[in-house]
């Protein structure tokens, strides 16, 4: 089978969060199944890779689709002050048309082009309207996968013309969002089937709550609507061969993991003692990820015996307050505003327990790989990490990691206090990261599940 995998960004070439990761790792596992792969994104500055062309997996080609006035400028979406580059409609329908005629040029005719988020959902559109009577693509399905509902790619009426499609387009039926018009909602539309990255996440965006206003047209389409939980990449993450942590470990040796929360304790210049809980959070500083849930606690947090790293970039609303922390508990707080991926790696092997407040969480990576790195998570009830984080009872030893359900900062810091209390009993908690340490989070279940979901469209070609 011949895919066509398209997302804005793809690990290790360029990468502002999960997408990327999601990218770089599932068209490697459909390869592994058996599936013929290519892969295309734009090439913007960030990337270093030479040439037009770049191989990941045994042979899956990448294509980097140049033009230089539109890709050549600092930031993949958003300039240095986090404003949206004024022509990212001409970005990503230029890239959505340019890899239908890549493929053409290559002879590389898809069964399935596998969309991601708004960037890319102009394809399943330009499909079935431009394209309509082109020959090459009549055996052409789409995927279109959510990976954020919250981007809709919306862009206003005055400037349709660049999208190339019929104005009668612009209409509820078609891209038309609440007077603007939306990329994702082309997607959402026009492809054969959608999926969304959780199970929990696939029923959730069907509700106002969690719906962006797309939720009715997610309803009508519920018999092509699936979830499917991302995996994550153990090439890239697991603790017995990551080459950026300062030891190598596995849960027959977890000395060596607490050897890792010695030597970052060091590097970031805390005095927490080594049999304190250290606690960490890495992501995206967007309200999305429940920073400000957090920022509420985070005085009373760093005031208890434990140590505090956090790793974030985005915006400064929370930059400020988890500065303001990091200044008044200096000796076992350390704030890092930046995107560091190494960082990152150390974050999750150093830590004993991890936080995800996030308000919604489609997926979620990092509660995937704190459980690699045998780092017991603590994350609120939502999308992917109510699918994969279940309540532990210190009674039962049931149960991977601690939960909160509202919104309320009082209630992260009672599941922190839980997970504190847990790790003080050290022969539960060894037994609770050994338990975790057996987890398969890898990608094969879930590339099976997109490769029945392909089969299940081409199924239906007339
Ligand atoms: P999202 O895609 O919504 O940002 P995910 O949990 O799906 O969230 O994925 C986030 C990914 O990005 C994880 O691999 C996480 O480790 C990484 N990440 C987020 N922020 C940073 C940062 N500041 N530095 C390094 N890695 C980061």
């Amino acid at each position: 089978m011949k895919i066509l995998f398209l997302s804005s960004e793809v690990v290790p070439f360029v990468k502002t969060g999960g997408l990327a990761d999601v990218a770089g790792a599932l068209p490697i596992a459909l390869e592994h199944q058996g599936a013929d792969v290519r892969i295309a994104l734009p090439r913007y500055k960030e990337i270093k890779a030479e040439g037009n062309t770049a191989q990941i997996g045994k042979g899956i080609k990448v294509y980097f689709i140049e033009n230089d006035a539109l890709y050549n400028k600092d930031g993949i979406y958003v300039d240095g002050n986090g404003i949206d580059h004024p022509d990212n409609l001409e970005r990503f329908a230029y890239y959505c048309q340019e890899v239908l005629e890549l493929v053409k040029r290559e002879g590389f005719k898809p069964d399935v082009i596998h969309c991601n988020d708004w960037q890319t959902g102009l394809v399943p559109v330009y499909l079935k309207t431009l394209y309509k009577g082109d020959d090459f693509f009549k055996d052409t399905k789409t995927v279109f996968t959510v990976h954020n509902l919250a981007y809709t790619g919306s862009f206003d009426e005055n400037q349709w013309a660049k999208t190339g499609l019929d104005k009668s387009l612009f209409s509820i039926d078609g891209l038309e969002y609440y007077g603007r018009f939306s990329l994702l909602k082309g997607g959402l539309v026009f492809s054969d089937a959608i999926t969304a990255v959780s199970p929990t996440y696939a029923k959730e965006i069907q509700t106002k709550e969690f719906g962006c206003g797309m939720e009715g047209i997610l309803k009508s389409r519920v018999d092509s609507l699936y979830g499917v939980l991302n995996g994550i990449d153990y090439d890239i993450w697991d603790p017995s061969t990551d080459r950026v942590i300062y030891k190598n470990y596995s849960a027959a040796d977890v000395e060596s993991k607490y050897i890792n929360k010695e030597m970052l304790l060091k590097e970031l210049g805390l005095q927490t003692s080594i049999d304190s809980p250290l606690i960490g959070t890495v992501g995206r500083l967007a309200e999305q990820k429940g920073y400000d849930i957090l920022a509420d606690i985070v005085d009373t947090l760093c005031e208890m015996d434990i140590g505090f790293i956090l790793l974030g970039s985005g915006e400064q609303r929370y930059q400020r307050i988890f500065e303001k922390v990091a200044k008044k508990h200096p000796s076992n707080t350390s704030v890092n505003l930046i995107f560091d991926a190494d960082l990152a790696q150390k974050i999750y092997a150093a830590c004993d327990i991890f936080l995800m407040p996030s308000r919604y969480e489609p997926c979620g990576l990092g509660q995937l790989i704190s459980f690699k790195y045998l780092t017991v998570p603590v994350v609120r009830k939502t999308g992917g990490l109510a699918d994969t984080v279940i309540e532990y009872s210190h009674e039962t030893g049931e149960g991977n990691g601690f939960l909160f359900n509202d919104c309320k900062p009082e209630h992260l810091l009672s599941a922190i206090r839980k997970a504190v209390s847990v790790y003080k009993d050290k022969p539960s908690w060894l037994k609770l990261i050994r338990k975790i340490a057996t987890y398969d989070f890898s990608w094969d279940e879930s590339a099976r599940k997109y490769l029945e979901i392909y089969d299940k469209i081409l199924d239906t070609r007339y």
